[in-house]
């Protein structure tokens, strides 16, 4: 869906049940940013679908907002296209990362014959990691636009928000998910308390329309009250650590 003059939402591909992810991307004049790639090549396929029926004429660069794989796995559809992809250098996944991942799929289908069918939903899903580097903020000119990639370490070592400043939407990744609980798996209480950091710094942006790596587009009053639903859980979290 259209955002604002230059943002674009692609909200709900399925994946490890009960989570579905979102994408995005952003169109200057010249060139388009794609924001994170997808939890397939399949879902990769349709985001890169409606980003270049945007804008046609346009060069197209990606980004990965953080290292799990469900904002990943689309990446080798990008670089067949000769499209860069921009990310944290400890996004470095495998090919059995990719396995474990599919492994935990099946193992939450309800029914144990169907299990063996996970596969078919990660047919053609290749680990590409990411070919630019980046552990710092960027800004990104793409015509028209500027955007600018934020670094927001917490959720993972890799996460990187996306500030269209232009339009005052900001593409948040999972440093912050609406309605979803957020996922605390893979840290520890040094990395929540680098989130907390990460989420006053996305606070003060002063968004509009924020795009949550999970969960229904976020407008106006509500992107505060879900950032303090997700500090919360972290305090929590810290409160029991
Ligand atoms: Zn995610």
């Amino acid at each position: 869906m259209r955002l604002s003059p230059h943002c674009y939402a692609l909200t709900g591909f399925a994946y490890l049940p009960p989570w579905s992810v979102n994408a995005g991307f952003v169109c200057g004049e010249e060139r388009t940013l794609i924001v994170d790639t997808g939890p397939t090549a399949q879902a990769a396929a349709t985001i890169l679908g409606y980003a270049e029926t945007a804008r046609p004429n346009n060069t197209l660069v990606a980004v990965n907002t953080e290292l799990h794989l469900d904002h990943i796995a689309g990446n080798s559809v990008m670089r067949e296209r000769g499209i860069d992809v921009y990310g944290h250098p400890s996004i470095a996944r495998t090919d059995l990362d990719l396995a474990e991942d599919i492994a935990e799929y099946g193992a939450a289908i309800g029914d144990p014959e169907r299990r063996g069918e996970a596969p078919l939903l990660f047919r053609g899903t290749l680990i590409t990691n990411p070919d630019r580097l980046i552990d710092r903020d960027l800004l990104l000119d793409l015509q028209g636009v500027t955007v600018e990639l934020l670094f927001v370490p917490g959720h993972t070592t890799a996460n990187l928000a996306v500030w269209v400043a232009q339009d005052r939407v900001l593409y948040a990744g999972d440093t912050v998910v609406s309605d979803y609980r957020p996922n605390l798996a893979s840290g520890s209480a040094r990395d929540w308390r680098l989130w907390l950091a990460s989420l006053d710094r996305l606070e003060s942006l002063g968004a509009e329309i924020l795009v949550p790596g999970h969960g229904r587009i976020l407008r106006g009053r509500e992107i505060e009250d879900e950032i303090a639903r997700v500090r919360a859980c972290l305090e929590l979290a810290l409160a029991s650590a």
